[in-house]
């Protein structure tokens, strides 16, 4: 099985899943869509209201903003791989609840294993939380941080979620500074700015 029929099955298996309530409300399952050789995965929170009716990632407005920004650092949407850590939308669009974030995650970590990103880029707490628990966003963002996932060394940038730049102009203008560092990162690992985390951290995070 190549890459993409690997993706299509897991597609499948969401499509199906019962594992949590949230299938129950939703309209349409959004796996999350991209290039299977992605270099870089982006991973958001859950998805809303068009994202659900559409059964694709980042359609609404925070999707306009995301391909803004992608045209901001001349990375083709097609390029790369977008997923988030429910597949189903929360009901009203509220954050989705830890059971569910655990539901879902053998889905989330069979997508990074099979595209095998070498960058994975957070969007937002919830998908921030999966790598570095317990840490702020505001105090984190725009860091790459080498992380130990699924026995491999990958760059995780944590960024604000593109519906938080929405509200606020500065976060707007953070959000665009930390996407210019994709694009370093894309063309040389600059090593000198990556942070290690300590060992006793990533102990969930090997899967
Ligand atoms: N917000 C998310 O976190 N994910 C989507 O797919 C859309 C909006």
């Amino acid at each position: 099985m190549d890459k993409r029929q690997k993706l299509e099955k897991i597609a499948k298996k969401v499509a199906s899943c019962k594992k949590c309530s949230l299938y129950k409300k939703a309209t349409n399952p959004v796996p999350g869509e991209g290039n299977p050789e992605a270099e870089v995965m982006f991973i958001g929170e859950g998805p809303g209201f068009y994202e659900d009716q559409q059964g694709r990632p980042f359609v609404g407005q925070a999707g306009k903003l995301l391909d803004e920004l992608l045209q901001l650092i001349k990375l083709p949407r097609e390029d790369v791989f977008i997923a988030n850590v429910v597949k189903h939308r929360p009901p009203g669009n509220r954050d989705p609840l830890p059971e569910e974030i655990e539901a879902c995650k053998e889905f989330l970590d069979a997508q990074i294993k099979i595209i095998d990103p070498k960058i994975i880029v957070t969007l937002g707490r919830f998908s921030m939380a999966k790598f570095f628990p317990g840490e702020f966003i505001s105090k984190i963002h725009g860091q790459a941080r080498f992380v130990d996932f699924a026995g491999k060394k990958r760059i995780v940038i944590s960024m604000y979620h593109p519906a938080a730049a929405l509200r606020s102009g500065k976060i707007m203008e953070e959000l665009k500074d930390d996407f210019q560092k994709i694009s370093r990162f894309l063309k040389n690992d600059d090593v000198k700015e990556v942070v290690e985390i300590k060992k006793e951290k990533q102990l969930s995070l090997i899967v």
